[in-house]
Order: C-alpha cells, then sequence, then structure tokens
C-alpha cells in the first residue's frame, strides 16, 4: 500500500465554514452506506488512512459536494462531513473548498472528470485490491506512472475520455493508484450501483468474477 494515500497534494484554500446543500449531503450518505459496508471506502486500519470518497455536483456550475478528507473510517456521515468545492484550476493545482471538513484528498481527480462531460453527475471513487487487479487493463486504465492527485492524472482521465471506451464503461482503473477505481454516472446512483454490481458479481457466486465486463454500461 503507498502511504502516501490521504495526504493533499493540491494547493488548498479552504473555508472552514459549513458547507451549503444539506439535501446533496443526505444523498451522499445515502449512497456511500452501502459502499462502506461493501469495504469499497473505509480504513487501512494498520496506517489510520482512509481510502474512497464520493461527490456529487450541485450548486453552480462546475461545483459539487465531496467527502472530507480522512472520513473514510466513519460508518455514518452527515452534513459536517462534506465539503464544497466551489473553485479549481488544474493548472496552478488549486482547490478552492467550504466545509467543516476539507475536501478529500482526491478532489482534483474528481474536478478533472467532471470537467470532461457536463452531464456527468458524480463521481464515486473506491478502493479494492481484487477488483483493482482483475479489472486491470480490462477495463480502462489509467498510466501505471501517474500517481492520484496530480495535474498528470487530470490528463490521464481526459485521454481515457476520448480514446478508450471509458465513456461507455463509466468505471475505470487507477493504474498508478494501488487498489483506486473510479465510477462515474449521470446521477450517484447510477455511479454508487455500477461499482456496487461489479463488486458483488465478483464476490459472488464464486467464478463469476470471470465475467466479461461487456453490457455493463
Ligand atoms: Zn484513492
Amino acid at each position: 500500500m503507498t502511504l502516501d494515500e490521504g495526504y493533499v497534494k493540491y494547493q488548498s484554500l479552504w473555508t472552514k465554514a459549513p458547507a451549503p446543500h444539506a439535501a446533496a449531503a443526505e444523498e451522499l450518505e445515502t449512497w456511500r452506506q452501502p459502499l462502506y459496508e461493501a469495504g469499497l471506502i473505509g480504513e487501512y486500519e494498520e496506517h489510520g488512512i482512509g481510502y474512497g470518497n464520493i461527490s456529487v455536483r450541485c450548486g453552480e456550475p462546475g461545483q459539487f459536494l465531496i467527502s472530507g478528507t480522512q472520513t473514510g473510517r466513519l460508518a455514518r456521515t452527515d452534513k459536517s462531513h462534506y465539503a464544497l468545492v466551489t473553485s479549481w484550476n488544474l493548472r496552478s493545482n488549486l482547490v478552492c473548498c467550504v466545509g467543516l471538513v476539507q475536501a478529500s484528498s482526491e478532489a482534483m481527480t474528481h474536478a478533472a472528470i467532471y470537467q470532461l462531460d457536463q452531464h456527468l453527475g458524480a463521481v464515486v471513487h473506491v478502493h479494492s485490491k481484487d477488483l483493482w487487479c482483475h479489472y486491470m487493463n480490462n477495463l480502462p486504465t489509467t498510466a501505471p506512472e501517474v500517481p492520484y492527485g496530480t495535474p498528470e492524472m487530470a490528463d490521464e482521465f481526459r485521454r481515457l475520455y476520448r480514446d478508450s471506451d471509458f465513456r461507455r464503461t463509466q468505471l475505470a482503473i487507477m493504474g498508478g493508484h494501488e487498489e483506486g477505481i473510479v465510477s462515474v454516472g449521470a446521477t450517484l446512483e447510477q455511479a454508487a450501483q455500477r461499482i456496487l454490481q461489479i463488486n458483488s458479481a465478483f464476490q459472488w457466486p464464486p467464478g463469476s468474477g470471470d465475467t466479461e465486463t461487456s453490457g455493463m454500461s
């Protein structure tokens, strides 16, 4: 496990105040719950480092509400555990957010994905060693030399959206971010269900993990 997980790599302008959009926070908690129960969002206990994060568009165009940094270990979340990303700049690696917690260390990756297509309404980032190993290069996969949370990762998602099947699969493997998987969708429900479905198909019944991914979109 790479130990840089969880550290904010972008420059952050954080306004510590309650994030608006409480209803969106409730929706995030609704879909975070089954992801947490499946272990797709959680904490690496040996390192005390949370993983997995979830966001949905809300507010002004380009803005989104995202789980806060180091909230992965929490069994339950409420509006105090989310931050609204109000603006960002990929090239200067800057993220501005407002919330009682700071936005997830992977907020820049979420921002880059929203920028690809205005019809993408939600981004779910989970960790699963099994799914990551199994779908590496079977699903659209970002380059192994590119770590998460960098402008280069943003470029990788742009490349996948343009040149790979990502637009159809709505699922991608982060080749340079161990165990990292991204699911997107027009709605939060779509993005969450997609990853929950491949996870349960992989877990049970035995052997179904070899199921082809075609038709999954
Ligand atoms: Zn991650």
